[in-house]
């Protein structure tokens, strides 16, 4: 199993438009944060975390070209205003079918593509609030062409998705307070764990329970200060030492701290991620 930080920045991402801070003006890769999301690879199977508004670039930069499933975490809009370019995955998994060249609707063409229609694991609160932000999205395609994805919605609480070879991963969702919504997920694949929180401001004792001790931890870390539906970083330095992970990466940064800043400021096991980082496990 691997992962791809698609983002690993918070709502505004970093740079912010109009900062001239040393972050936002630093020219480490490692500090340019877009808005979170990620890519999980499980044999052939692809998994898309999010729809972040800068998924499309992500994809493009990190040569994500399969996705077979996307799980969303909540419906903010930092999370999944890149929904729209789910429409290019409907159409890479679809089908070319010949077209018949006496219908004038073809206007010459000899072949056209079905979409294949797009398995999307998100709450039920969620998917409803997905409909009212796409209210043209459904499982159907468009009568002229791919112009709207094509999507279909499941509430299952834990899923288990294959590929052709039968790699397995089993995908759980985890509860947490974030005042809006929200989930995290937990992956295991051939015995390894890992999990991805990057939204919230607490963790029920139920879903600390059931993240105890895993391989990788992605759990959000905002800034210093307070927040009121965000991680800071005692919290979340609370949080990784209760759940004891192998690994803990943090996510959804704003711009008070560099890259370099954060890795000279956490605890041994506490790393920090940046756009495009792969982890293998
Ligand atoms: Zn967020
Ligand atoms: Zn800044
Ligand atoms: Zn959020």
């Amino acid at each position: 199993m691997t992962l791809t930080f698609l983002g690993t920045g918070t709502s505004v991402g970093v740079p912010q438009i109009g900062c001239t801070c040393d972050v936002c003006r630093s020219t480490d890769y490692r500090d340019r944060r877009r808005r979170c999301g990620a890519y999980v690879r499980v044999g052939a199977l692809g998994i898309l975390i999010d729809t972040p508004p800068e998924m499309r670039l992500s994809c493009c930069e990190y040569g994500i070209t399969k996705v077979d499933a996307v799980l969303l975490t909540h419906a903010h809009m930092d999370h999944v205003a890149g929904f729209d370019d789910i429409r290019r995955f409907n159409t890479i998994n679809g089908e070319i079918v010949p077209c018949d060249p006496n219908c004038e609707c073809t206007r010459g063409k000899t072949h056209r593509v079905i979409g294949k229609v797009m398995p999307v694991y998100a709450m039920k609160e969620t998917e409803d609030q997905m409909h009212n932000i796409f209210p043209y999205i459904s499982d159907k395609g468009g009568v002229n062409g791919l112009y709207r994805p094509q999507i279909q919605f499941s509430n299952d609480e834990t899923i288990v998705l294959a590929d052709e070879a039968k790699e397995k991963v089993e995908i759980e969702r985890i509860k947490v307070e974030h005042s809006f919504p929200c989930c995290g997920y937990k992956f295991t694949s051939r015995g390894k764990t890992l999990v991805y929180i990057s939204d919230c401001h607490e963790l029920p004792l139920q879903s600390l329970e059931k993240i105890a001790g895993v391989d990788v931890l992605i759990l959000n870390c905002l800034r210093d200060r307070p927040h009121p539906t965000h991680l800071n970083t005692e919290k979340s330095l609370k949080y990784s030492k209760l759940i004891n992970a192998k690994r803990t990466f943090i996510t959804h940064m704003c711009h008070d701290f560099s890259h370099v800043q954060w890795i000279e400021r956490l605890p041994q096991g506490v790393e920090p991620a940046y756009d495009g980082q792969v982890i293998e496990l």
